[in-house]
Order: C-alpha cells, then structure tokens, then sequence
C-alpha cells in the first residue's frame, strides 16, 4: 500500500491484481507508448529535458540530458540498462514499484528505447528479489503476447527485446559500471569514467543507465507534457517521487509526493514518530547521506535544499530513529554493510571500511580508546574523494556525521556497551 498526492507511479498499488496489463491499460496504460511511437525520437528526448526529470537512483543526474549525451548513430547497437539493483539500505521504492506495477516500467523501457534509437535493453534486477523476477518475467511475457515487445510494435516497425536480468545480490552492482561488468558475465566492480557509458557502456557500445523509477516516470511525461512534470516539484527538483519512510514511524511504508516536501509534511501523512517517542537522527536518502536530527525537520526534500543543508536527497529512503536507538549501534551496522559490501577493487575503501568496523566495533562495545575517534575521522578523511567508485565515500557518511551530531555517544563508547546506555528492549529496531 502507498499512500500519495501525486498519484502516478503508485497510482494501481491498491488494486486487485495491480500488475497485470489489464488493469495497467484499464485507464490508459501503453498509450504514452503508442504516442511515442508516432512522435520523432528527438522530440521524446527534448521533452524529458524539459520536463526537469532528474535521476532517481539517487544521483540526480538530469535524464534527458543523459540521453542526449550519446554519440551519433553509427549502425551498431546501442542499450537501454535499467538499473533495478536496488540495495541502498532504508531504500524501498523500486522493488515494492515492480511488484505492483511492472508494466509502467515496462512502458517507460519501450519508450525510452524508441527515444535513444535502442533495439534490446536490459532490466538488471539484484539476485536476492526471486518474486520481483518472476514479476517482471510474467510481465514481459504479457506486452510480448500482446504487441508491445517483440518485432514490428504497433506496426511502426519499431523492434524491442527486453532481458531480464537477475544479479548475485552485491551492493556494488548497482554501480552503474559495475552493473555492466556483471551483465557481461564478470565479476561486478567498477570501471574508471570517463568514458562514461552513454559513450562506452555495455559490450563497450553506447549505453543509457537509468534507474526503475527514473524510466516508469516517463511514460507519465510523454503523456501530459514537459510542462505538467515541471509545474511539480521545486525549481531545480521537478516532478514527484517516491518517499520510503522506515523505522520508528506509525505507518511506515512508500509515500509518493511532489520533491520539496518536507519530513514534517511526511511525517503527518505517516502518523508521526511512534507514539511516546521523539525524532532522534534520519537518513534523508539512504545510509549512504549524512544523517539529519529533528533541527532538519523543515528542510524541503529536494536535490538543492537537502545538499545545502549538508546532506544529500539521494533515493529518498527516510529511515526514522527515535530516541531508544544508540547512534553508535545503528552507525556500527552500517559499517558493517559497507565493509562487507565494498568489492575491493580499491586500497581506501577495501582496507578503510576494514578499519572503520574494527573501531566502531569496539565503540559499540564500550572498549573504545581514548585516540579511536579522531582515528575514525582519520580514516574516513582517507576514504573520501579518493576511493574509485561511490561506495567509499558512502561508507563515510554516517560515520563522520554521526560524530558531529552525537559525539559525546562515541565517547561513551570508551567506557558504556550501548546496550546499557540504550537498553534495546526499548527499541522496536534492534
Ligand atoms: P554520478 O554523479 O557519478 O553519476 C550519475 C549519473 O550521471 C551516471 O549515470 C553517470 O554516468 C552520469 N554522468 C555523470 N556525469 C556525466 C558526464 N559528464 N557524461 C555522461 N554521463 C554522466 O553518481 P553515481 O556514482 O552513478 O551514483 C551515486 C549515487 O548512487 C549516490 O548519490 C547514491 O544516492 C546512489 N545510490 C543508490 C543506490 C540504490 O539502491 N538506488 C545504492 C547506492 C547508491
């Protein structure tokens, strides 16, 4: 269930049977397509320009623009790689959008593909979702059986294949390059860009990487106009998206809201906090953005206002901690992730993220020393902007802002076990 007050991309997730293409065409599903189809392909990628469109997969790039950044054609291929790795942790737009919708994405892939001049694009979809695959197989089969994939669609002569494809579950392969290595049937680590890969992307040819939620947005612009995406959002945010909003939270669950929103606004439509207790620190977009306290309640969830407030809007993935949860514990659980999950290609986050956990796992357990803190600030100083791909400096955020919001808990950490400091009886998360 999603709760919504720009009902487009959640607009079925209440319907009975909300993934199948009788109910995605009931009100007007694949007609964007059809549209598409009819329009020249320039004209597609000038209004996803103007439409403001920006990345959902946490960067914010602006789509249309990535689009145009491909070379002229040259008679060979070129893809459409759908970004369907979701695995930021608190990030849960994508997977739970696929479940209930595949066939909005599935729009979105046809169109875009027709846009950048694509014959096969790719959904690659993290190993560890076996129901979402199984989702979109059946979704695929469907728009093929029905003329909307395949040979010929809609007698435009327009042709799509579409591959599903499942990876092994590594955080990494969500990079974007990485993802690629991994669908090239290697092991998924990063590559250097430049080139990027709308010029050097999958099997070395020009790739477009879009995120699930980025695509599914499209068909909804090429359907009402540039200008009905635009008049959404804040001035440099367009549009609306999805919020997950996780943790000590009433209803917890994905919210789909114009960008510029603001917790509090969030919050209201959520319940609040649970009751009896009160706004400790939040990720504005995922683990991997510097985490807010309640001070931040009112800072407009868009790519500008979230960064000017020192963090990031990311994936938008909320996740609420109130006051029973110890910093240093939940800190500790990332960096966790982030070690195991760094792929090692890179001597500053594969050893740094090693250090990082032997240090707040002492911290956690009230064995710290008295130099571990500024060894941690260390450390991290040494991770950011010197690892190869993003998943470095992401290890970093929670640690160092952690430090800054709630110092003397780290401190703490030199003497007290969190678990005494916050007995985790009281805490629904631990
Ligand atoms: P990035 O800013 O390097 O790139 C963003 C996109 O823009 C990429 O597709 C890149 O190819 C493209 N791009 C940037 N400059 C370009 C240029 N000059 N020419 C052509 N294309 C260009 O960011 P990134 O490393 O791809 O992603 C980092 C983000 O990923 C973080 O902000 C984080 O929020 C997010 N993230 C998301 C998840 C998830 O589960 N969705 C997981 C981890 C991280």
């Amino acid at each position: 269930m999603a709760t919504t007050l720009t009902p487009v991309l959640t607009k079925h997730w209440d319907d009975p049977r909300s993934w199948t293409l009788e109910t995605y065409q009931r009100d007007g599903g694949y007609q964007a397509l059809d549209k598409a189809l009819h329009t020249d392909p320039a004209a597609l990628i000038d209004e996803v320009k103007n439409s403001g469109l920006r990345g959902r997969g946490g960067a914010g790039f602006p789509t249309g623009l990535k689009w145009s950044f491909l070379p002229e054609p040259d008679g060979g291929p070129r893809y459409l790689v759908v970004n369907a790795d979701e695995s930021e942790p608190g990030t849960c737009k994508d997977i739970p959008l696929m479940m209930a919708t595949p066939h909005i994405l599935l729009e979105g892939v046809a169109i875009t593909s027709f846009a950048i001049g694509c014959n096969h694009a790719f959904i690659y979809l993290r190993g560890e979702v076996v129901h979402v695959y199984r989702r979109l197989m059946n979704a695929v089969q469907e728009a093929y059986d029905a003329g909307l994939l395949g040979k010929d669609i809609g007698g435009t002569g327009f042709d799509l294949d579409v591959t599903v494809h499942a990876g092994a579950g590594a955080y990494e392969c969500g990079e974007e390059t990485a993802l690629l290595d991994s669908l090239e049937g290697r092991r998924g680590q990063p590559r250097l860009k430049p080139p990027f890969p709308a010029v050097e992307g999958l099997y070395a040819r020009p790739t477009v990487v879009n995120n699930v939620e980025s695509v599914a947005s499209v068909p909804s612009i090429i359907a009402n106009g540039a200008d009905w995406f635009s008049g959404m959002g804040t001035e440099k945010s367009k549009g609306y998206g999805i919020f997950s909003l996780s943790g000590h939270v009433t209803r917890p669950g994905q919210y789909e809201a114009p960008l510029g929103i603001t917790l509090r606004e969030l919050l209201d439509m959520a319940g609040g906090v649970r009751e009896g207790h009160e706004l400790k620190f939040w990720t504005p977009g995922g683990s991997s953005t510097p985490i807010f306290t309640a001070a931040e309640l009112d800072v407009p969830l868009d790519f500008d206002s979230v960064a000017a407030a020192g963090s990031m809007l990311g994936t938008r993935a909320l996740q609420i901690f109130d006051d029973t949860v110890s910093v240093v514990h939940a800190v500790a659980r990332w960096t966790d992730f982030y070690a195991h999950e760094s792929c090692g290609k890179c001597t500053p986050c594969r050893e740094g993220t090693y250090w990082m956990k032997q240090i707040m796992t002492r911290l956690e357990h009230g064995e710290g020393t008295a130099e571990d803190i500024e060894t941690l600030l260390d450390v991290c100083d040494n991770i950011f902007g010197r690892s190869f791909c993003a998943l470095g400096d992401a290890a970093t955020s929670p640690v160092t802002s952690g430090i800054q919001h709630f110092r003397e808990e780290f401190e703490l950490g030199t003497h007290t076990p969190w678990w005494e400091a916050f007995p985790p009886e009281a805490s629904a998360l631990f």
